[in-house]
């Protein structure tokens, strides 16, 4: 193999890492093939399922549990699709079907998982096709089992030393059970941003590259890699290589409050959360307050949430991030979010349709109820809330009085009420255009670079062949952002930005020449942001030279090669 090969895959969590490879061995068998014996022992093979089926229940019970304790109840969920995996009907009774065929137990399995995550897989939705993943950890580990080798994946990590963990598709468990603190960084040959692996990385703050074109063959041949999960660029190196580069290896920084410099200060480096369990890793990593709390997650179970089950999360948000402020987002269903126990139609272009303030109208009941639980719990602490995928003024002014609607009622109904700043998400290009008019209406603006990105570009966010295209970098978005700061400038109201853009160091110096007033992000991107604020300063009249150069841009890599004066 050529020393300095490279590969480009998906960087879906900041950082670089240099280091030893480890791999996790493929938990997909699909190597197995059917084999119809006379000599098989029906009885017995039954057996051994009931067997492993029974280790995989404790195995996902376990690794629930480890969830649970390490991050809270909302994390644990991703156990629960698992455990429902197990027990769906389609899955082992049909595996004892094909036994009874005469099939040894372990083909029977890989036939039966292997059918049903190929359903899965079909279906245009890169959802689904992330849940084929969770179907087939669930077979792994029953397979493992059958082998007689269902040793835990973390028992298999070596006892010394840190490693960039190389797998073929990582399943939540394997993730959450590394020593986390060992892992410099995962290599990945499936899944993309939105992939549980990928979710995990960010929230730990560990490097990570995803969807990378190798075959496992190549994999298995790797040694060590130096990998930037910010580029997704991965190169394999010699041992010399690695021993001059793992001097210089860096995972999290860690933040010296000494070293606060006035950019710094001049910015609010807040954290985006969906659930109240990753408060406490916003803390770990200083977040001053939630800069985007994206309440859609407490939707996606089998039932609705209650007015009380949603007081009580935001309630204990807000009171957690006291004194800072918790900005809560109104449901952002619909587009690539699904909420099943809406059973909402299939639409053709599901991002252009009835999604977000868009479904909250359709369904003034759900958006009530969220509105009257953000009033119930404002008392806890600083409260802001926004309003997601705002396109027209009407829509605002709509919304701003289901709010005061909300307030009414809840006060009506004898509960006290804080004070809640009310704003909006501009993700929309149309939004951004008449940001001067939409300004009169609310305290702030908080930028949504995902969608604004897709939308401005026409590029689907979620479709990881166009990675190269979905970029916040584009001289178009950038200019509807100085649009937005403005515009919000002028009318006196702070901006935020929280699309993922707003934890991407590259755009760092831009944003604080423009005096964007916070910064949301991952947790486990704040140590890169506030690394790079530390270290930036402008000479007078520089800022408004950046902006004005970013603005003369053509293109992507125009407006690269400008932010690369300042780092990486
Ligand atoms: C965004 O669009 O940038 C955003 C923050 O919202 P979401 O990613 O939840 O759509
Ligand atoms: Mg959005």
């Amino acid at each position: 193999m050529d020393d300095h090969k490279s590969w480009q895959g998906i960087g879906v969590s900041t950082g670089k890492a240099v280091g030893r490879v480890w791999r996790l061995i493929p938990t997909l068998f699909a190597e197995a093939k059917q084999t119809k014996k006379d000599a098989v022992d029906i009885a017995r093979e039954m057996e051994h399922l009931a067997v492993a089926a029974e280790l995989t229940r404790r195995d996902i019970a376990r690794s629930q549990e480890q969830l649970r304790t390490d991050k809270g109840d909302e994390y644990a969920d991703i156990f629960a699709a698992h455990a429902l995996i197990l027990d769906d009907p389609s899955f082992l009774p049909e595996a004892e079907k094909v036994i009874q065929n005469g099939v040894i137990a372990v083909d029977a399995v890989s036939q039966v998982g292997e059918e049903a995550a190929a359903l899965l897989e079909e279906i245009e939705d890169e959802y689904f096709r992330e849940r084929a993943a969770d179907v087939r950890a669930v077979m792994g580990q029953i397979i493992r089992h059958l082998l007689g080798a269902g040793k835990p994946f973390d028992e298999a990590f070596p006892v010394e030393g840190s490693y960039i963990v190389a797998a073929d598709e990582m399943t939540p468990a394997e993730t959450i059970a590394l020593p986390k603190q060992r892992v410099l960084g995962f290599l990945v040959r499936k899944g993309g941003k939105t992939s549980h692996a990928a979710i995990l990385a960010r929230t730990y703050g560990i490097p990570a590259v995803l969807g990378l074109a190798i075959s496992w063959e190549e994999m298995e041949t790797l040694q060590y890699v130096r990998l930037d999960g910010d580029t997704g660029i991965v190169d394999v190196l010699d041992e010399t290589q690695y021993l001059a580069g793992s001097k210089q290896q860096s995972t999290i920084e860690q933040f010296d409050e000494a070293e606060v410099s006035p950019l710094l200060q001049s910015m609010t480096l807040a954290a985006n959360i969906g659930s109240p369990s990753e408060l406490p890793i916003a803390k770990k990593f200083f977040a001053q307050g939630v800069g985007l709390y994206r309440t859609e997650f407490l939707f996606m179970g089998d039932s609705l949430p209650s007015e009380d089950d949603q007081t009580e999360a935001y309630r204990s948000v807000i009171a957690t991030c006291a004194p800072h402020t918790t900005v809560i987002r109104t449901l952002d269903i619909g587009g690539d979010k699904q909420a099943p126990a809406l059973n909402l139609p299939k639409e053709q272009n599901p991002f252009l349709g009835v999604r977000a303030l868009r479904l909250c109208f359709a369904r003034p009941d759900i958006f009530h109820t969220q509105l009257r639980a953000i009033w119930r719990a404002s008392c806890a602490g600083p409260t802001a809330v926004m309003f997601p995928m705002v396109t027209t003024i009407e829509e605002l002014c709509q919304a701003k009085a289901a709010l005061e609607a909300a307030r009414q009622a809840v006060i009506a109904d004898g509960y006290s009420v804080g004070d809640i700043a009310v704003g909006m998400m501009i993700e929309v290009p149309s939004a951004a255009l008449i940001a001067k008019h939409l300004a009169k209406e609310v305290d702030f603006f908080s930028i949504g670079t995902n969608d604004l990105t897709q939308y401005t570009l026409a590029v689907d966010r979620e479709n990881s062949s166009l990675n190269q295209l979905n970029q916040p970098y584009h001289p178009a978005v950038l200019q509807l952002i100085v649009t937005i700061s403005q515009a919000a400038h002028a009318a006196g109201i702070w901006t935020g930005i929280c699309g993922e853009a707003g934890g991407d160091p590259i755009l760092t110096p831009f944003f604080a020449a423009l005096g964007i007033d916070e910064l949301s992000m991952a947790p486990g991107q704040l140590p890169k942001v506030r690394k790079k604020l530390t270290s930036l300063h402008f000479d007078p009249g520089e800022k408004e030279e950046l902006v004005s150069s970013i603005l003369d841009c053509a293109t992507q890599d125009e407006v690269r090669a400008l932010l690369s004066r300042y780092g990486d």
